[in-house]
């Protein structure tokens, strides 16, 4: 028997979902103008016929009794209609009744056009939602065209997490380059503090050739903090969350010394690593570059 799923490739997925049935619910993804994000350009959005989906889940049900989890892909599978949304959840508790969770991708805008679903969705099994904020700065915000502001995004992580939806925020080092470090890893960490989600994870940003970030990069207009510079940010942002509860991973690929907390007990023992990685400059700290797996 072939594997009757079908993916307009490439397929992403967040890496605590790397053993779950993907379903590509969309394509691509329905903002796609961020300037460091090249994973979805050579894609027109648009939703899946909702009953091409429905077979697919029917379909593959026989070969997934080991799944337990299940993503919806692709970038912002919460953009489709709440009724399409609705009718692929229930198709998952219907023909895969032994799957748990159900996770998906969502941008702030997504999230609040939605919000008076959430809690819907939540009941058909929707389980958790994976946001990139990307950064808590405003300005920073701005100039990569996120087209979202802090107050919006707050706003976002609010509805999910008030849903009973579980909430994962990811954020960047490294987004506002050398020039705007410093503020950007501060108001970062304090946006951490304030949106209190479930689980928060910093990856470093990793320039893509053909974005927007990556031909300012190569033009010399942006500047890249080096691997100090994207441990010294993650410094910065520890030391503005004072307060935060849960935990808060940066052992991402991309991160140079990959840090697995949980907060706040182990803000200090990492506040005091990384400030010896930052004084000592000691390679054998950090991961290799050949090794990091990008
Ligand atoms: S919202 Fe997410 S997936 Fe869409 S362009 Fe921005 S970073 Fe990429």
């Amino acid at each position: 028997m072939s594997w009757p799923l079908s993916y307009a490739e490439p397929v992403f997925r967040p890496p605590s979902e790397a053993g779950s049935l993907i379903l590509q619910l969309t394509v691509g993804c329905s903002w796609n103008r961020c300037t460091y994000c090249g994973m979805y350009r050579m894609k027109q959005f648009r939703v899946r016929p909702v009953e091409e989906v429905v077979a697919e889940v029917r379909a593959v049900a026989p070969l997934s009794s080991r799944a337990r989890r299940v993503f919806l892909g692709d970038g912002d599978a919460l953009a489709a209609p709440p009724e399409v949304l609705e009718e692929v959840l229930q198709a998952v508790r219907d023909y895969l009744p032994w799957i748990t969770r159900v996770g998906i991708y969502a941008d702030s805008r997504a999230i609040r056009r939605r919000a008076r679903e959430l809690p819907r969705l939540r009941e058909l099994g929707l389980g958790i939602v994976y946001f990139g904020a990307e950064s808590g700065d405003d300005e920073t915000l701005r100039s990569v065209l996120k087209g979202a502001t802090v107050a919006s995004q707050l706003e976002a992580c609010r509805l999910v997490l008030e849903s009973g939806l579980k909430l994962s925020v990811m954020v960047l080092l490294g987004l506002a380059g050398v020039e705007g470090s410093r503020r950007h890893a501060m108001a970062t960490g304090r946006f951490l503090v304030e949106a209190a989600p479930t689980y928060a994870a910093a990856l470093v940003v990793t320039p893509v050739p053909g974005t927007e970030l990556g031909d300012a990069i190569a033009a010399g207009r942006f500047e890249e903090v080096d691997r100090w510079g994207s441990l010294q940010e993650l410094a910065w942002m520890l030391e503005s969350m004072e307060g935060y509860r849960g935990p808060f991973h940066a052992n991402h690929a991309s991160n140079w010394l990959p840090l697995k907390l949980r907060l706040p007990r182990d803000r200090e023992p990492a506040l005091d690593l990384l400030r010896e990685a930052l004084a000592s400059r000691n390679q054998d700290l950090l991961v290799p570059a050949f090794s990091r797996g990008l």
